[in-house]
């Protein structure tokens, strides 16, 4: 995830995945209701970081006071305790239960969210921090830079009756432009402008690097343009009753921006229609997920534009201000394509209502409480299942770590990260990579040609710690204390623009895509990087403070799960260099093949909810990172300690609080129809199973808590799997 959450948040992680998908990065864990894609989806999957040679070093602002924190007002750090622990037998039958079971039945989730655990009390204590920086740089009238734009972001957020004076007046124009369409041709050129100010709400456009050359950005247009988390809930039984919400929904919005009630009803069923042709033509969360290269689809500008008469890339190009390429990533053509077969088949009026709808859906949490309260009883209540809105100050600082995240990251660094954290998280990075070494060297199951190569990828691991070397300059992105939904679609066109103007141009590897405040980790394939936010390296993850068996047990398995992600089904087709290119033999190919196919097994096997299973094929990824990054950390960990003796803690032995250390992250209630949700969409298992799926493949673990064979969290013999 990147970042904050903002309650009621449509498509949330999971849709901004789906324009990206698995190249762009895979994370450590999604953030439920993470901030909203504003009115452009890939944009924003690219456009919360990057640097520009500006300035260096945290305390950039330097003529503005340092930005400092109240610790005593912070929410309490989550760690793991001896009082947490259930029945010692348990460890053998189930280690979530013995490890997190007494936890969630005392912590269950709070009304304005849709899942508690270790990361969300983390993002809790990082919203806090983050509010009291915003009400900082508001108050001074001076600030000028990064503190500017946060001040008025915040002060416009939290500005409420200035929001509720304005109700929709700040879309009038946008309503009026789409009531002025005709034709086809007209409702193209609208695409285009729109697009052009970073406001497309059909497909996603944007830079990213060449899969086969990855030192240069080439435009990727990707799918978009569904209100709904993924394809299949335009047509799967297990959906029908969040489709037909979603109907209604569409009509209340129509309703509030000012049709008659009758024409709303017929114009959503229109909207949904119109959709549900759209998702016939995209692909779906799994495929994504699992075929990296379903991405990239090179082609001509003449090819394109031969592909889709209706509305030519040439002219697109043009109108986005962008120098026509020679190639283009048109990623998935039949989405394209059917686009083209719409605008030539559709009413004029059902376009209408499809634009209509989505100008006033993307802009409602900015709007006036009428439509706050629509979007969050659909995205937030009905799908998700949360309880209640979550309060506006979350909702702001949601809105402007979305929209700006790394400025208000830059005060976050200085106020929050101290530098001993980044020493040590060096040093743990080094023991980490030194332990995934020995491992590979080991591999019994790879041949050495293709060893070679694995190993050549680990040379070339770059690792990103806490926040970005250089910051990202945002000089020319004007905001003002006047308007909070014009301060936010200033943002977005500005991120828009400063995205694509790395089309063409050299991938700047300084990049970031998530913000320092962010708990969470990613893996970015096409740089070989992995990198961690100054947001995650807190307890229970990170503590300078802690022995080494806690460590190793957090941050020490994040680590290991975002090498391993390198090696990943869908990171292992990516070179040394970043490039997408098989470096396999074909026997080795087909002997990981064989291995991960019991890993989807595994995971298949888990009832997360009556009738309801895990997804083995679409967590597959993020299952490998688990495993292989458990049995790195464990390594390490022994390499650390070597020659030390092991005193017990609490009665516990080093490599038991290890163990019980990764399970306290996972620890993680979820509403059910959160739950529901990210069995169609997350790429990870839910956390319960992530807690038991990596251990029970590891003798370490059977050994550390004497578990007899025939255990539950002890699978032997063929059953056990080793893949990394
Ligand atoms: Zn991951």
């Amino acid at each position: 995830m990147r970042a904050r959450r903002q309650a009621y948040i449509a498509r949330t992680p999971a849709l901004r995945a789906s324009f990206f998908p698995l190249p762009a990065r895979a994370e450590y864990t999604v953030t439920p209701n993470a901030p909203k894609i504003l009115l452009l989806p890939l944009a924003l999957a690219l456009a919360l970081s990057a640097c520009s040679r500006e300035s260096s070093a945290p305390a950039a602002g330097a003529e503005a006071a340092k930005p400092t924190l109240d610790e005593s007002a912070l929410p309490p750090v989550n760690r793991f305790q001896l009082a947490d622990l259930g029945e010692p037998a348990d460890a053998c039958r189930d280690l979530n239960a013995y490890a997190n079971g007494k936890w969630l039945a005392a912590h269950p989730i709070p009304g304005d969210r849709t899942s508690w655990g270790s990361f969300e009390m983390l993002a809790e204590r990082s919203l806090a921090a983050q509010r009291q920086l915003a009400e900082q740089a508001a108050a001074d009238a001076d600030a000028t830079g990064v503190e500017k734009i946060v001040g008025d972001f915040w002060a416009t957020g939290m500005d409420e009756a200035a929001i509720e004076r304005q109700g929709i007046e700040p879309l009038r124009d946008r309503l009026a432009a789409i009531d002025a369409l005709t034709d086809t041709a007209s409702i193209a050129e609208h695409l285009r402008a729109t697009a052009a100010r970073g406001e497309n709400v059909l497909f996603g456009f944007g830079a990213n690097a060449d899969f086969r050359d990855s030192e240069v950005n080439i435009a990727y247009a990707v799918q978009g343009g569904l209100g709904l988390p993924d394809r299949s809930y335009y047509f799967d039984e297990a959906h029908r009753d969040k489709l037909a919400a979603y109907q209604r929904h569409v009509a209340r919005v129509l309703e509030l921006s000012g049709v008659p009630a009758e024409a709303a009803a017929q114009q959503a069923e229109a909207v949904v229609a119109f959709e549900t042709r759209l998702a016939g033509n995209s692909r779906s969360r799994e495929e994504l997920s699992r075929d990296a290269s379903l991405m990239y689809n090179p082609v001509s500008l003449a090819e394109a534009d031969a592909l889709t008469p209706n509305f030519p890339w040439t002219r697109f190009f043009e109108s986005q201000g962008v120098q026509p390429p020679q190639t283009f990533s048109l990623a998935i053509p039949a989405f394209h394509q059917e686009v083209d077969a719409m605008l030539a088949e559709v009413p004029v009026e059902d376009w209408k209502a499809y634009l209509r709808f989505h100008t006033v859906d993307s802009a409602s949490p900015y709007l006036s409480d009428a439509f706050v309260q629509a979007n969050y009883a659909f995205y937030g209540k009905t799908l998700r299942g949360q309880q209640e809105i979550e309060p506006r100050w979350k909702r702001a600082l949601g809105t402007l770590n979305a929209s700006v995240g790394e400025t208000l990251g830059q005060l976050y660094v200085e106020a929050a990260f101290p530098a001993e954290s980044k020493a040590r998280m060096e040093e743990l990075v080094g023991n980490l990579r030194e332990a995934l070494k020995l491992r590979l060297e080991k591999l019994t199951w790879m041949g050495e040609e293709t060893k070679r190569k694995a190993m050549a990828k680990w040379e070339t691991f770059t690792p990103k710690i806490g926040y970005p070397d250089t910051w990202r300059d945002w000089s020319g992105l004007e905001t003002g204390r006047d308007s909070y939904i014009a301060n936010v679609l200033a943002a977005n066109e500005f991120n828009y623009k400063y995205d694509l103007a790395k089309i063409g141009k050299p991938v700047d590897r300084g990049e970031w895509f998530m913000s320092p405040q962010t708990v969470n980790a990613y893996y970015n394939p096409q740089a070989n990087e992995i990198v961690f936010p100054a947001g995650i390296l807190q307890p229970p993850f990170f503590d300078p403070d802690a022995d080494d068996a806690l460590n190793y047990g957090g941050i020490g398995a994040v680590i290991g799960h975002e090498m391993i992600h390198g090696y990943d089904d869908q990171g292992s087709r990516f070179g040394p260099t970043g490039n997408f290119e098989n470096w396999w033999t074909e026997s080795d190919a087909a002997g990981f093949k064989r291995l991960t196919d019991r890993l989807v097994a595994q995971f298949d096997a888990y009832e997360a909810a009556p009738g309801l299973h895990v997804n083995g094929n679409l967590t597959l990824g993020e299952n490998i990172a688990d495993l292989g990054g458990l049995a790195v950390a464990y390594d390490a960990l022994q390499r650390a300690r070597e020659g030390q003796e092991d005193p017990k803690v609490d009665g516990l032995t080093q490599d038991q609080r290890f163990f019980l250390n990764w399970a306290t992250v996972w620890r993680r209630n979820f509403t059910p129809e959160e739950l529901k949700v990210r069995l169609t969409t997350d790429p990870h298992a839910p956390a319960n199973f992530r807690a038991i799926g990596a251990p029970s493949n590891l003798p370490a673990y059977a050994a550390a808590f004497s578990c007899e064979a025939g255990s539950p969290m002890v699978r032997e013999g063929g059953e056990r799997i080793v893949i990394w």
